[in-house]
């Protein structure tokens, strides 16, 4: 029978925790490609430039540990085997791409701790594996919805090989983020208990500043999640900043866990035009983000359309708590 937590369970949240104040997450990844030119006007988003442009995805995470990120996210948001393969790889090429999201971000923060200047003053930065939701496999925007019409087994199952394929690969950490609804939550939850060396984040989506996006209460998915072993941080991502103090406060009562958040820019996104609509309001980002830590969130960073220059800012006041 398979234990519950073992001994050899990482968790580098913990690691950080204990020793300081805030972790920094990292920031966009996807948008920050765009913004480089990538062309990712495509359903394989990120994964087609793991594809071809592999290179400039260990660029983005170098700069994100550069401007002080504790840990980087991987590529790996709407790369599945089952996405791959409908894309024309066959399951064998499909894994070693998964494989290589993690393997390039592993490379850049090994580059990166490799010269001892960088180590002054903070924690060795950890490699998450993006876990994106059944939503991102779908590419139309359901992630933002949820409503999937799936069984709690069905979604397991959708999120099974990834997550071995990832864990392989050497993640240190599972982001399972970009979370809609309870449901998909619930089957992770479950569905970590079949990888016990591992942990994972799970950060939903909200509509509004007290529901997740497919309706139900935030702080009761929380608390749902609050006595899972394998789950050493819940929060939210790729919402809009307007929502996110009011979500931490709700968070907080309902569970012991470290809150993480990493909102987007509070632009919204269109995906049937695959674009970005509204203003911006990228010029305060990284200073909004210390009320989120004021609010009781002890992991920050930025989603969608946020850049290396937020992270900057947020590590400025982080380092300083
Ligand atoms: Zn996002």
């Amino acid at each position: 029978m398979m234990s519950e937590t073992t001994s050899q369970t990482m968790n580098p949240i913990a690691s950080i925790l204990n020793r300081y104040p805030a972790l920094v997450i990292d920031g966009a990844l996807a948008t920050e490609l765009e913004r480089r030119g990538c062309d990712l006007k495509d359903e394989l988003w990120s994964a087609k430039i793991l594809l071809e442009q592999p290179e400039i995805i260990k660029q983005v995470h170098l700069d994100y540990f550069k401007v002080g990120a504790d840990c980087a996210i991987t590529a790996s948001y709407q790369a599945t085997i089952q996405g791959l393969v409908k894309h024309g790889l066959n399951e064998k090429e499909a894994i070693a791409l998964i494989q290589k999201s993690v393997k390039l971000a592993i490379e850049a923060r090994d580059e990166f701790w490799s010269d001892s200047s960088n180590r002054v003053g903070r924690p060795k930065p950890f490699v998450a594996a993006s876990v994106g939701p059944y939503g991102a496999f779908l590419a139309d925007g359901s992630e933002y919805r949820g409503n999937y019409g799936l069984t709690e087994k069905e979604l397991m199952n959708f999120h099974r090989s990834r997550m071995k394929t990832l864990i392989e690969a050497g993640a240190e950490i599972l982001a399972c983020e970009t979370i809609p609804c309870l449901i998909e939550a619930l089957a992770i939850a479950k569905l970590l208990k079949e990888f016990p060396s591992i942990t994972a984040w799970v950060s939903f989506t909200a509509r509004d500043e007290k529901h997740i996006s497919e309706g139900q209460v935030f702080a009761d998915c929380v608390k749902q999640l609050e006595d899972h072993p394998h789950i050493p941080a819940i929060g939210i991502n790729c919402t809009s900043p307007k929502y996110i103090s009011f979500l931490i406060r709700k968070a907080k009562k309902a569970t012991n866990k470290p809150i993480l958040v990493y909102p987007n820019s509070g632009e919204t996104y269109n995906a049937m035009k695959n674009d970005w609509n509204g203003d911006p309001v990228l010029d305060s980002f990284g200073e909004q983000a210390r009320k989120w830590y004021t609010a009781g969130a002890r992991m920050i960073g930025g989603c969608c359309r946020t850049t290396p220059e937020d992270i900057r800012v947020i590590a400025g006041w982080a380092r300083r708590q």
